[in-house]
């Protein structure tokens, strides 16, 4: 990585890291709650899902920990605003993925800020926690919506 791209990276991450966006509980339900944690680091997320017609509505977290674990929670919740679940629920497959498969595929350009971590496997918990969390409660959320139907 060229050092340009490795201090704009770390900008991002550290915008996000002391200005998280979304950082905020919302109301369960029609939200959905999920809480995680990473004892390793000491890392602790509630990331709260609310689905509206098939979509993400809002997707916001409360959290606390390390920088990379900030900076990742807010990034989650801006990277699956107003998707359709189903898309939501690949691009944190794919995040996932490309955080810690051996042969790593390219994080997409939004997310190109952790690309940093990977080398990195304990931060890579750090990282990825926010977005397990967040899955969960976008399945739990889709069952919850199904089942009330
Ligand atoms: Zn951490």
């Amino acid at each position: 990585m060229n050092p340009e791209l490795r201090e704009l990276y770390g900008e991002i991450l550290l915008d996000h890291g002391r200005k998280p966006r979304n950082h905020r509980a919302q109301p369960c339900p029609p939200a959905c709650m999920v809480e995680g944690d990473n004892p390793l680091c000491g890392d602790r997320v509630r990331f709260f899902i609310t689905i509206d017609n098939g979509s993400i509505a809002d997707a916001s977290f409360e959290g606390s920990g390390c920088a990379i674990s900030i900076a990742s929670a807010s990034l989650a919740t801006v990277a699956v605003r107003g998707l359709p679940v189903e898309d939501a629920l690949a691009r944190v497959h794919g995040f996932v993925h490309a955080m810690t498969s051996p042969d790593s595929p390219e994080l997409p350009e939004d997310l190109a800020a952790l690309s940093g971590v990977r080398g990195f496997p304990m931060r890579v918990k750090c990282a990825t926690l926010a977005w397990h969390a967040m899955r969960e409660a976008v399945e739990s959320s889709r069952t919850h919506q199904e089942s009330a139907r």
